[in-house]
């Protein structure tokens, strides 16, 4: 950072090292510098080659790259969700408490990030109403993405609305930490108009900027999308909004496809509800990533994505939360547990998933998601060392079960409970 001295390198070790775009390392090693993966190796070789450097020995623990959680709310808080079972039901009475939420919303969003930190994410996005909880995910520590969610109510014209929206989002791109980015999001098919949709989507490309949108999440919105009714329409009459756009006979995975907003900077969240496989076949063919949130699709009667078929397909899939109002936790590798328990993945499918897999689908691949010379050191440390062939599993279920010790983005522990025991 500017004006700051760079902090010395490091060398952090554990009894195992799961790189996951590699195999397991017994008794493996990372070195760190300027807050980047430099080596990765046996802690022996790493320590000859690098004899001056102070080395931190997690002994009985184990490192791996740290949860990606590639769709999250921040802005929610635990302990008074609107009811589950219905997704009409339950987003009728959350829009009937967003004014309340600004009471509380600096916290929550505080301490959901806190949440998602100790339970060993490094990277999260976020989607919140114009980006409400970036200041949140500024000072949190983690690295990220805010998907300033856009809603055009209010304005005459798509253009009116697209341009106030597009200056919010450059103002809120300003002074921002060095790994914190402000991207795009086009809420929901059934949120923003087509014309709307399709003319921030087209400017959103050609800044090539990342995209994100809830799609297919639930019968109603399919329902809407089809004909235009299951009670969506008028979801946001408090507003003065109707929705009078849909009933275009087609799926939502389609319907994006004709107003322009999938492409290889999409990330579509959900995919839960009635995705065929020729919707399939729209996400691979425009290269649309998608962000899985089975937790809360059960909670909100939503379905159960064909995940296992997408990433047969080709199609880049990573794990997300959602937010503490249609989800238990922001704890990633739980997530990432259940989507394994329902899908039948193994461990090593499932802790790929968590990490490198997100990344991958939010296009960060390059920067982190596994223990790689040249991505930053974002990493955690989990409570156990497995000795078996397969440690995989173990480590995701002690992951999901409250067992990161420590977690560390570019280098920095913002998480160290481990610091005793090292
Ligand atoms: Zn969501």
């Amino acid at each position: 950072m500017a004006g700051e001295a760079a902090p010395r390198p490091m060398i952090f070790a554990a009894d195992l090292l799961l790189p996951v775009s590699s195999p397991p390392i017994r008794d493996g090693a990372l070195l760190v510098e300027d807050g980047h993966i430099s080596t990765v190796g046996s802690l022996n070789e790493v320590r000859n080659d690098n004899p001056e450097v102070e080395v931190r020995r997690f002994s009985g623990y184990t490192i791996i790259p740290g949860a990606v959680n590639t769709h999250a709310h921040l802005g929610f808080r635990r302990g008074d969700a609107p009811r589950g079972g219905s997704f009409l039901r339950w987003i009728r009475e959350l829009v009937q408490r967003l004014p309340e939420r600004d009471a509380w919303l600096a916290e929550a969003s505080r301490s959901s990030a806190r949440e998602a930190i100790e339970c060993g994410t490094t990277f999260i996005t976020d989607s919140s109403p114009y980006g409400d909880c970036l200041p949140a995910l500024a000072e949190s520590g983690l690295a990220g993405i805010v998907f300033a969610e856009f809603f055009p109510f209010d304005f005459d014209t798509a253009e009116e609305a697209v341009d106030s929206y597009e200056e919010t989002l450059f103002s809120l791109r300003e002074g921002l930490p060095p790994r914190v980015r402000v991207e795009v999001s086009v809420h929901a098919p059934y949120t923003v108009d087509p014309e709307s949709s399709r003319l921030a989507a087209t400017r959103a490309r050609e800044r090539e900027d990342r995209l994100s949108i809830h799609l297919s999440e639930s019968p109603e919105e399919v329902q809407f999308v089809l004909d235009g009714t299951g009670g969506l329409e008028d979801v946001f009459e408090v507003f003065g909004v109707r929705a009078d756009w849909g009933g275009v006979g087609v799926s939502p995975v389609r319907y994006a496809e004709s107003v322009e907003l999938l492409g290889p900077n999409t990330i579509t969240a959900h995919l839960a509800t009635g995705i065929l496989e020729e919707d399939i076949k729209i996400l691979a063919r425009t290269g649309s990533a998608a962000a899985q949130c089975p937790r809360s699709n059960e909670y909100l009667g939503c379905g159960v994505s064909p995940m296992p078929r997408m990433m047969e397909k080709g199609i880049r899939v990573g794990m997300g939360t959602d937010g503490l109002w249609s989800t238990p936790s922001l704890n990633l590798f739980e997530e990432t547990l259940f989507a394994a328990r329902l899908y039948g993945f193994d461990g090593e499918t499932g802790l790929k998933l968590a990490t490198l897999e997100g990344a991958r689908a939010l296009g960060m691949e390059e920067e982190t998601g596994s223990l790689e010379a040249g991505k930053w050191a974002d990493f955690v440390v989990i409570e156990a060392a497995p000795e078996g062939e397969s440690p995989e599993q173990e480590i995701l279920e002690v992951a999901a079960d409250g067992g990161v010790a420590a977690t560390v983005v570019g280098g920095e522990p913002i998480y160290d409970r481990a610091r005793d025991a090292s």
